[in-house]
């Protein structure tokens, strides 16, 4: 499920992601979820940036803090097993039309990159997922993960997405007692999506 709303945070200083994963760290934002948010917003200009208004760029940074922080619990568990899975999203690939040489398996359901461009995000995370020895699916749809889950054995999974699609995935992780870490979409909607690589590193290496 999407969120009802666009936003692009992909000219946004590199000193934001620390900082949220500063805040995050800190035991006492748990209980102050919205004042961290508020705190980010006006920081680092988030709705100049994104012409957001106030609720929906308070939604976009409560969810930010609470993947920072959904990571952080799991992370203990999460660096115990071995068997792990890395989960992108499709609309993050360079193109979204024929000029796409991925392939596409209906069985798994899932798309393989061919690797057909260098600068393409799926290509570079995928081989990323595959240095840190992750098995790689390239997804249309948060559906696809349930489906993959129910048919092959993982100990730990990593997913890029959405805040929205995170939380959902989240709920369905701890249905299968699965722990799982997640790096959340800096810019939305069906095509061009982009995530932070340097994010996804840090999250696939330990
Ligand atoms: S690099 Fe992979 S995902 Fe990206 S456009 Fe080429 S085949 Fe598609």
């Amino acid at each position: 499920m999407p969120y009802p709303f666009s936003f692009d945070l992909t000219k946004i200083s590199r000193a934001f992601f620390q900082e949220v994963a500063r805040i995050s760290y800190d035991k006492r934002i748990h209980k102050r979820v919205g004042d961290a948010a508020r705190y980010l917003i006006e920081k680092f200009r988030i709705r100049e940036l994104t012409g957001l208004d106030l609720s929906d760029a308070i939604r976009l940074m409560e969810d930010f803090i609470d993947v920072q922080i959904m990571n952080m619990r799991v992370k203990t568990s999460f660096l115990k097993v071995k068997r792990r899975a890395l989960f992108l999203p499709h609309c993050s690939r360079k193109f979204m039309d024929s000029r796409c040489k991925a392939t596409f398996n209906p069985e798994i359901p899932t798309y393989r990159c061919s690797h057909c461009s260098q600068d393409c995000p799926i290509h570079q995370a995928t081989l990323l997922g595959e240095k840190y020895g992750y098995d790689v699916y390239v997804i249309p749809g948060g559906s696809c993960l349930k489906e993959i889950l129910e048919k092959k054995r993982y100990e730990a999974v990593v997913g890029v997405a959405c805040g929205m699609e995170i939380r959902l995935a989240a709920n369905l992780l701890n249905k299968l007692k699965l722990p799982g870490r997640a790096v959340p979409l800096i810019k939305n909607g069906c095509a061009n999506t982009r995530f932070d690589m340097e994010a996804l590193e840090r999250i696939l290496r330990r």
